[in-house]
């Protein structure tokens, strides 16, 4: 049987990042200590599914998982191991900002070591860029110094599994700009990076500052030149582009991640966390963590949304799903799962795509070209 994976959301973070849409607010400890305890009585009455999986990953995201302190951190995480059967050498990921992790006293957060200490094992951190003039005007509170002494600090520590994220596609960066910036990360030799093109989200700081003139609009062809100057330098350097923004040195994918694009089961706690049962079943938390808090103080549980599969949904959900995956959709197995075949079933659009060079079928695989990597949306818009 698959493994599963759990995701555990912890909604704070030091400021808010003027491009962020994530759920997440302002750290303060009274309410991250009812958060916290609210999460660990969510994960003991847990019940949605009634022979759960056994986990192989654990993932802390948020927001900045980092910020809480070391019995937090530690009550989570024997809160799963008590629920659910996790596996000897289980990937155990938390999302950190840089410059946490120190051992001053005055702060009250765990070290590195004691990070490691619960278990830890893979440390994902936002550089998002070496420019410390961007950082400044994304609105993140370290500098790119913090970016190579945390990474630094964190192989001393031992983390041999350390993933960075970078943004492209900043207001107003080159293309010269993101080259300093792969650059950088390629130099450090993180075993994962995980490199996005900037979305910008109706809503946050940042869209009213472009909305407004202040910053530059996002500029589309200049972004589709950074996109492919990252994959062929990225590749260049030894990384095997495993999924559209992911990038990896042999044996280092996600293996939290990948569960989402290959149909795993995942289990999601906290606010705004999502769960797939592997099967036909989605559901999802309350967004708003005080709420959440509210609603597992009274009931246990935060479900507002439940969603049943049909076969159709199953079927588009697995194809944009597993297209995804660079290595692409073994159309054998799609069709043992489903009793169909893909190629039939979407012949007319496959020929249109492939005639547009955005998808090939090859061994038996169909999978997005680095063009159609890029134009992934009208990939999957168009298989719907
Ligand atoms: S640190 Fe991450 S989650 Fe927090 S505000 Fe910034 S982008 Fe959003």
């Amino acid at each position: 049987m698959t493994h599963a994976g759990i995701y555990i959301h912890i909604p704070f973070c030091r400021s808010r990042c003027s491009y962020c849409d994530f759920a997440t607010g302002m750290y303060e400890s009274a309410i991250a200590g009812r958060y916290v305890g609210a999460l660990c009585s969510e994960i003991k009455a847990w019940g949605e599914v009634d022979k759960p999986s056994v986990v192989d990953t654990i993932y802390f995201g948020g927001g900045t998982p980092s910020l809480l302190a070391a019995s937090q951190i530690e009550s989570i995480a024997s809160a799963v191991r008590g629920r659910f059967e996790v596996t000897e050498g289980a990937e155990v990921t938390l999302e950190i900002n840089p410059g946490d992790g120190g051992t001053s006293e005055a702060s009250k957060r765990p070290s590195m070591n004691q990070w490691r200490s619960f278990g830890i094992n893979r440390a994902s951190f936002g550089a998002q860029t070496f420019d410390d003039r961007d950082l400044k005007q994304l609105g993140r509170t370290h500098s790119a110094a913090d970016i190579s002494s945390t990474f630094q600090r964190l192989r001393d520590a031992g983390f041999s599994n350390i993933n960075f994220d970078l943004i492209a596609g900043l207001p107003g960066q080159t293309l010269d700009g993101w080259k300093r910036n792969l650059e950088e990360a390629l130099k450090l030799r993180p075993e994962h990076l995980s490199l996005y093109l900037l979305d910008v989200h109706e809503g946050t700081p940042l869209a009213d500052q472009i909305k407004s003139g202040m910053r530059p609009k996002p500029d589309d062809d200049l972004a589709a030149e950074m996109y492919v100057t990252m994959i062929e330098e990225v590749c260049a350097a030894g990384y095997e582009h495993y999924e559209i923004s992911n990038f990896c040195l042999p044996g280092f994918e996600s293996r939290h991640n990948t569960k989402y694009w290959s149909g795993a089961p995942y289990y999601g706690f906290g606010c705004s966390a999502h769960s797939y049962d592997g099967a036909r079943r989605r559901w999802a938390n309350e967004r708003d963590a005080a709420k959440y808090v509210e609603m597992i103080d009274q009931n246990s549980s935060s479900i507002v949304e439940r969603t049943s599969l049909s076969d159709q949904d199953a079927r588009s959900e697995s194809i944009f799903l597993g297209l995804r995956l660079m290595r692409g959709i073994d159309l054998q197995k799609y069709e043992s799962r489903f009793g169909r075949h893909l190629r039939e079933e979407y012949n007319g659009e496959l020929d249109r795509l492939s005639e547009a060079g955005l998808i090939e079928i090859d061994e038996g695989l169909l999978r997005l070209t680095t063009r159609g990597a890029l134009l992934s949306n009208e990939v999957f818009a168009a298989l719907a």
